[in-house]
């Protein structure tokens, strides 16, 4: 059963609770066994339908996180309910515990130079058996594979890209490509948060699931952006109605 992959709008997720994703990628991290974990949230999968590539490229990734209360809601609309969100945050939080209780290398790459650099410093706090394997802004030609060679060489367990999709994965998939081991995943605008430049949603907005308003708000240029989602619920509505047309049919 936790091994049933749940389709939403083509992209496969995990039906996995966020101890049991963590649980698997620490096994992983362990047996040296390289991963692609992609957070997908509705943004994501609706860029997805408009860019083959990258749409083929989520399909292969190892896991694939349901990054938000809207993932959940269309799993649950489509008759196939999946057990919790797992927000790419909290991914990358846990990750960060685990490497720090299992002594893990972590490299850390993208956002502004000043930005990535405080991200680390306060990981550093918070986790004070971390490895940083090193870090870099993710300001540099994105298709030169001179970065690709300096990450590997320095050889860490895990990888933290901070691009904003879909660059951040596209990276992933070439790095991964020649990488012996590591779990790389795109973490978005995680370091602005870590670097304590954008704050996140406070417990009680996280808890009623408008975190998105929240943000809304406080980043008004994200409108754009936030218009997504309805969109991503006509077409989970879309699935719906065809799964029900083909149904009968098969009848
Ligand atoms: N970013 C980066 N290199 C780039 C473009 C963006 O490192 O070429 C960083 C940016 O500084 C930010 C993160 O990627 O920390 C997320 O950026 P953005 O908000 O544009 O991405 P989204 O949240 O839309 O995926």
């Amino acid at each position: 059963m936790d091994d049933k992959k749940v389709s939403i709008l083509g992209i496969p997720f995990d039906n996995l609770t966020r101890v049991e994703f963590l649980a698997r990628l620490l096994a992983r991290m362990e047996a040296n066994q390289k991963t692609f974990l992609v957070t997908a949230n509705p943004e994501i999968v609706m860029y997805a339908k408009e860019d083959d590539e990258y749409y083929n490229l989520l399909l292969k990734a190892d896991y694939v996180a349901p990054d938000g209360i809207g993932i959940v809601r269309a799993a649950k609309k489509l008759g196939t309910p999946i057990k919790e969100r797992v927000p790419g945050f909290e991914l990358m939080l846990g990750l960060l515990e685990l490497s720090n209780m299992h002594k893990k290398r972590v490299y850390f790459i993208g956002a502004k130079e000043e930005i990535v650099e405080k991200a680390v410093n306060n990981a550093e706090k918070l986790w004070p058996n971390l490895v940083v394997a090193g870090y870099h802004h993710g300001y540099f030609d994105h298709s030169d594979s001179a970065m690709i060679d300096h990450v590997k060489s320095v050889e860490p367990d895990l990888i933290l890209v901070a691009f904003g999709f879909p660059r951040q994965e596209k990276w992933i998939h070439e790095y991964l490509k020649a990488a012996g081991h590591g779990i790389a995943v795109g973490v978005g605008g995680s370091f602005d948060v870590l670097s304590g430049k954008a704050k996140r949603a406070p417990k009680i907005v996280q808890k009623l699931h408008v975190e998105w308003l929240y943000r809304l708000v406080k980043q008004p240029s994200r409108y754009r952006r936030m218009l997504a989602l309805p969109a991503f619920m006509q077409e989970v509505n879309k699935q719906k109605a065809l799964e029900k047309t083909k149904k009968k049919r098969d009848s």
